[in-house]
């Protein structure tokens, strides 16, 4: 038995649908600008760009139902609805036809995003981690297991902030689908089972404040609900 010399961190994880288990996390990756009405109204022509990813560490994960505290060097915390889908199995360079052999399951997640210190980073050239990679950035729904998912490729997703709408799209409209971005992905990365992909948000992203409460779904996959906290002292 191996003795570390500190306590091992505790191991990152989502709830499981209708079960006590959970999901180990070993990474997140997210997908950029991958809903052609978001790439607009980020400014950016959404035809021209093959995919490109960005990660969250894995404990940046949040159990809905779980406030999240508003966080720190922000003035601008946004929202962003996607649909994750979570790896049971790893490996490089995976076929698109057989990407669904890979995957546990699926479920909805927010990539919150701190938009004035992304914007900047992108501005000036810099990695997007400040903007994305923050402690609690990843709530995440519970995981419906692969076997009892309906179609990863048409379904309405949809985010709202204190009941009032903000974003809704329709998972046909991914400019990447599942099956493309997780093949993609896994040329530049071995992929392993544990990995989390978020796979982009659609158009309507836009500022919460403390005592926000967010929710969102996917039809027929999860549901989420995030309150959103004073900050941490
Ligand atoms: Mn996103």
């Amino acid at each position: 038995m191996t003795e570390y010399v500190i306590v091992p961190p505790a191991q990152a994880a989502v709830a499981v649908l209708g079960s006590s288990d959970r999901f180990p996390v070993r990474r997140i990756f997210c997908v950029g600008r991958n809903y052609a009405a978001h790439a607009r109204e980020m400014g950016k022509d959404p035809e021209r760009e093959p995919p490109f990813f960005f990660t969250k560490p894995a404990d940046a994960v949040v159990d809905s139902g779980v406030a999240v505290p508003y966080p720190p060097e922000t003035e601008n915390l946004h929202y962003e609805i996607e649909l994750v889908v979570a790896l049971g199995q790893g490996g490089r360079n995976i076929p698109q036809d057989e990407v669904y052999d890979h995957l546990w399951g699926a479920t909805v997640g927010i990539d919150l995003t701190r938009r004035d210190l992304q914007l900047a980073a992108r501005d000036k050239g810099r990695p997007w981690d400040w903007g994305k990679a923050f402690d609690h950035s990843a709530p995440m729904g519970p995981l419906r297991p692969f076997a009892e998912l309906p179609s990863l490729e048409t379904g309405r997703i949809w985010l709202a902030v204190n009941g009032a709408v903000k974003q809704e799209g329709d998972l046909s409209e991914l400019i990447w689908s599942v099956k493309e971005h997780v093949s993609i992905l896994s040329r530049s990365i071995a992929l392993a089972p544990g990995d989390l992909v978020m796979t982009g948000t659609p158009a309507g992203v836009g500022p919460v404040r403390p005592g926000d409460v967010i929710t969102g779904g996917v039809a027929g996959i999860a549901e989420i609900e995030t309150p959103i906290g004073e900050p941490l002292m």
